[in-house]
């Protein structure tokens, strides 16, 4: 069982996510990511527009799941 919070995830609050494996848990924040922009929440707003930036580079990306998988 791994658990990974939100702000490991450089995402902006406490909340954690449980599960086995690390694309369970990529799964579960994407959603609560979502769950965050629906409510307008702008620390996530942020870290989302963030990632967007991230996704336009293929390498950058790689590289920040590969990070995030060795935590
Ligand atoms: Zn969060």
């Amino acid at each position: 069982m791994k658990t990974m919070s939100c702000n490991q995830l450089g995402d902006a609050c406490k909340e954690e996510f449980h599960a086995n494996t690390f694309d369970e848990i990529a799964a579960i924040s994407k959603q609560h990511g979502m769950e965050m922009f629906q409510r307008k929440d702008e620390a996530h707003l942020k870290t989302m527009k963030d990632m967007q930036e991230l996704m336009q580079n293929p390498e950058a990306i790689t590289d920040w799941f590969e990070n995030k998988k060795k935590i």
